[in-house]
């Protein structure tokens, strides 16, 4: 038998006086360690950590929301001229329904309507889909090529 099953044995037949009972110690909330850690880098001047900004992928920043409202009623204007699609791909519907940005949506291309293309619906998605006919057929323009 250990020396402590022994121990508890004796206790239990009232041969021996139980220890007295051990005060709980408080558990601090920040321990020791941390505390010195912090006061080093406090002394050091160590930044408190900055949250970074709390956009979500695919959100828009408020500086884009802007521009998207300015930008709708050119959209709106620029459809009124063209009212036929320009693209002409092969699922064409030639109701043009959309702006297509010959050279991306960069800040620099978004508002120069130089770049604009009147489309329809499916020849957008089909542009977007064929990068190589949208090239051969004057639909992209970019420096960032694929192939
Ligand atoms: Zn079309």
């Amino acid at each position: 038998m250990s020396a402590y099953l022994e121990k508890r044995r004796a206790i239990m037949l009232g041969l021996q006086a139980p220890d007295p009972k051990k005060e709980p110690k408080p558990i601090p909330k920040i321990s020791e360690k941390k505390k010195a850690k912090d006061a080093v880098e406090k002394k050091a001047g160590y930044p408190t950590p900055v949250k970074k900004s709390s956009l979500r992928p695919g959100q828009r920043s408020e500086k884009m929301k802007g521009i998207m409202a300015a930008i709708k009623p050119l959209y709106k204007n620029f459809l009124k001229e063209k009212p036929y699609c320009e693209i002409r791909s092969p699922v064409c519907t030639s109701e043009a329904t959309c702006i297509h940005h010959t050279a991306g949506r960069g800040m620099n291309h978004l508002m120069d309507t130089n770049t604009w293309e009147a489309s329809c619906d499916p020849c957008n998605k089909y542009v977007e889909g064929n990068d190589q006919w949208a090239r051969d057929n004057g639909h992209k323009y970019s420096k960032h090529k694929k192939s």
